[in-house]
């Protein structure tokens, strides 16, 4: 019998949807998303809407005080987890070289690498969750009500309170640091089940902040499972589901806003004719989904949002290309999720945000690791900023568009329109990678390089 997939011959597969071979065989890609329409068509789809951002970060504006206590890094910023957005010209520049070509407008970078308290993307969504619950919670006990001064929380009575209730999640690493460190700091039972891929030093600090690290020599999708099964059953127990997740997505959303006043801090225009694109590195397409959505709620069609995925890991561009969300795994087409990008080793997209994302989204670039490795060393060259593998895949993507022509012209990108473009490459972690790991990646780059 010729081989089948869910049901369907290879061969028909590959004559419906040609660039599959490419996606199978785990070559670089780039897709421009055929089903994207605009956003007031396609908001609907998502079923959150700006005034759910206020809220979310009117709630993170709640606990600021108390984050400024409980992490004093944070006191800097009011208790703000924010990090800074920076032009990169030299490694534009080093780019350009690499790639041949000169790149029109502006390359940016959003250092999420220099979040506090996680180091990642995920001190976003992943500390929002975490907020979120103690709150309802605190709320719900008659403990806590909006109007007050949030540090109380941090009292032996309240800490005493959320240690009867256990918070758990599945990870590849950087998402159960940021949920497990900030339930940890609250006083909650925190358990981060680990996929075969998360790096043991993100193990050890967890462990040292007091959480029960459960590992698997599975993938992400395993470990999730077994958090959620251990959740199930136990009424004091909350599972953050990466996989399906609404608040994780909006913790994600308020980024758009806090990055809407930097680019006017810095007098970068985004309008009609001045167009944004950001590249936002992807696992389960939570934090992608998320600051995705609040991108396009601040801007509409002038931002345009392209995915970025492992070529060993493409799981949101399969469940967008074929539509079949998240009832596709790179599995299922022989692809084996074996990446270095360890924050991206997703191989099932996120139900929730396909959902809602599938019209969203402009488009897909899938990267080697090889050229992570090679742009991370190109950075560090550049500017002297250090990120993680995963944080490095935004930054080959305006070359990607740059070349394709056909989706220039389709979109009204002449050259005028491309010289007056912002780039912004969303880097996604690695302040907190230790040394002699980070000393490795920049090795393994330059050796690349030469
Ligand atoms: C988790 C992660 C991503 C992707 O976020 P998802 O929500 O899984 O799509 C990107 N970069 C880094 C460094 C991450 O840890």
């Amino acid at each position: 019998m010729k081989q089948q997939i869910l049901g369907k011959p290879v061969e028909q597969w590959v004559s419906e949807l040609p660039l599959l071979q490419d996606i199978m065989d785990c070559r670089e890609v780039t897709w421009f998303n055929v089903n994207h329409v605009s956003f007031r068509e396609a908001a609907p789809d998502v079923g959150l809407t700006t005034a759910d951002i206020d809220d979310a970060a009117a709630r993170l504006k709640r606990f600021a005080p108390l984050i400024a206590e409980l992490f004093p890094e944070t006191k800097s910023t009011a208790g703000i987890i924010e990090s800074p957005l920076m032009a990169v010209p030299d490694q534009q520049e080093a780019l350009g070289k690499r790639y041949g070509q000169r790149l029109p407008g502006r390359l940016w970078a959003k250092l999420d690498s220099e979040l506090p308290i996680s180091g990642s993307i995920k001190a976003r969504g992943g500390i929002y969750e975490v907020l979120k619950h103690a709150e309802d919670l605190a709320i719900g006990a008659g403990l806590l009500s909006q109007k007050d001064d949030y540090r109380k929380l941090s009292n032996e009575k309240l800490r005493k309170f959320f240690g009867d209730y256990r918070i758990a999640v599945g990870s590849t690493g950087n998402l159960g640091l940021s949920i497990g460190i900030m339930s940890a700091a609250l006083g909650f039972d925190a358990s981060v089940h680990m996929s075969a891929d998360a790096r043991q030093w993100k193990k050890d600090k967890l462990r040292a902040h007091g959480v029960h690290v459960h590992e698997y020599q599975d993938d992400y999708s395993v470990a999730v499972a077994a958090g959620r099964k251990e959740s199930a059953n136990d009424p004091k127990a909350y599972f953050v589901d990466d996989e399906n997740s609404p608040t994780l997505f909006l913790g994600y959303a308020v980024a758009a806003r806090r990055l809407a006043g930097q680019l006017q801090a810095y007098d970068v225009k985004v309008d009609e004719s001045n167009p944004l694109f950001v590249y936002l590195p992807c696992g389960v397409g939570g934090s992608p989904g998320g600051v995705a959505f609040g991108l396009k709620s601040m801007f509409g069609d002038n931002v345009r949002c392209i995915f970025v995925e492992p070529t060993h890991c493409p799981s949101m561009l399969l469940g967008v290309y074929t539509g079949l969300n998240d009832r596709v795994s790179v599995q299922d087409f022989g692809i084996d999720n074996v990446t270095a990008a360890d924050g991206l080793a997703c191989g099932r997209p996120s139900q929730f945000v396909g959902k809602a994302m599938r019209r969203v989204i402009d488009g897909f670039c899938t990267i080697a690791d090889d050229e992570l490795f090679s742009i991370e060393a190109n950075l560090h060259d550049s500017t002297g900023i250090d990120i993680e593998p995963s944080s490095a895949a935004g930054f080959a993507c305006p070359w990607r568009v740059l070349a394709s022509a056909r989706y220039r012209e389709a979109t009204g990108l002449d050259d005028a329109a491309m010289s007056r473009s912002t780039h912004l490459a969303w880097v996604t972690g690695g302040s907190m990678v230790p040394r002699d790991e980070m000393a490795v990646y920049i090795a393994r780059g330059k050796r690349l390089l030469r």
